[in-house]
């Protein structure tokens, strides 16, 4: 299927790895020039030659800004990028790392305040910045990646529960404003376990908590998905690219949770 967004501009945040990485993929794929966002400039660059690479039309840009996206001094620098089309972007794509897990009598309000900045207020401040725009040329995505835990909240991670909840909250009400009339949709992506840095990375914490092998720790995760394997970000990144298509117009202000089936409730 064509989707009908060759040629347009997408900003993807945490895009050096994982989620974020497996969304740039599928969007270059379908000849959108991408501005990849993550802190690291080498785990970038890496990123950036790779996704060049697999962009069937040699013509698709790629640039990667090394910045602090839950910065507005980061955010700036995206904007500011002399390459890429400064606040002109069709698509957004907002992620970035998630909060730690923890104890919720163990943080403070500076621990709250920079978990509502990471993974509240800076999806918020990308949509602010972009989605007028959008609006007056007729077209804009916007996909934020979440979290299962929007639908299904767990205990150690009240920080994420929280922010994110928040997200949602104004994204619902954003969504259905006249930015729809507009065709500018605003959907949340909700990954349940996807196999990436990150997850790989928890799991070998709580292997070496218990005194296992991190494989018998991603085979009891991947034991809890009726689907019996762990999410890949590259099919994450393929619902991505078509909630961001010309045919994906009619969905907005929607939760898409991607977890194999693992959320048992009906709705
Ligand atoms: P990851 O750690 O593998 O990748 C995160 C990416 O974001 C990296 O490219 C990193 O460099 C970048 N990044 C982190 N902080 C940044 C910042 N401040 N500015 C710019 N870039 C930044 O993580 P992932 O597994 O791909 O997860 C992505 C998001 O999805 C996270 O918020 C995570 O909490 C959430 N999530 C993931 C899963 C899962 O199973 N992987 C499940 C639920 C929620």
């Amino acid at each position: 299927m064509d989707l009908g967004i060759a040629g347009c501009w997408a900003l993807v945040s945490g895009a050096s790895r994982g989620l974020g990485l497996g969304c740039a993929r599928a969007l270059a794929k379908e000849g959108v020039n991408v501005i990849c966002v993550a802190r690291r400039e080498d785990v970038l660059a890496e990123a950036v030659m790779d996704l060049q690479r697999s962009c069937p039309d040699p013509a698709t840009r790629i640039i990667g800004v090394a910045a602090d996206i839950t910065s507005a001094q980061g955010r700036q620098r995206v904007f500011e990028c002399p390459d890429g089309p400064g606040l002109r972007f069709d698509i957004v794509v907002t992620n970035s790392g998630g909060p730690p897990p923890g104890d919720f009598r163990d943080w403070t309000e500076e621990t709250w305040l920079a978990a509502i900045r990471a993974n509240m207020y800076a999806p918020i401040a990308l949509i602010q910045a972009t989605v007028d725009g959008m609006a007056e040329r007729g077209f804009g995505r916007i996909v934020n990646i979440t979290s299962g835990a929007v639908k299904a909240p767990i205990a150690d991670l009240g920080l994420s529960n929280g922010a994110r909840s928040g997200l949602t909250g104004v994204v619902a009400g954003l969504a259905r404003s006249p930015l729809a009339a507009a065709n500018v949709t605003i959907n949340n992506l909700l990954p349940g376990a996807f196999l990436t840095d990150r997850l790989r990375s928890a799991s070998s914490a709580r292997a070496q908590a218990q005194g296992t092998s991190l494989e018998t720790v991603l085979q009891e995760r991947t034991n809890g998905v009726p689907a019996r394997r762990l999410g890949s970000p590259d099919e994450f990144g393929a619902m991505c690219a078509y909630l961001c298509s010309q045919h994906a117009g009619y969905i907005t202000g929607q939760n898409i949770l991607m977890d194999g089936g693992a959320y048992p409730g009906v709705l």
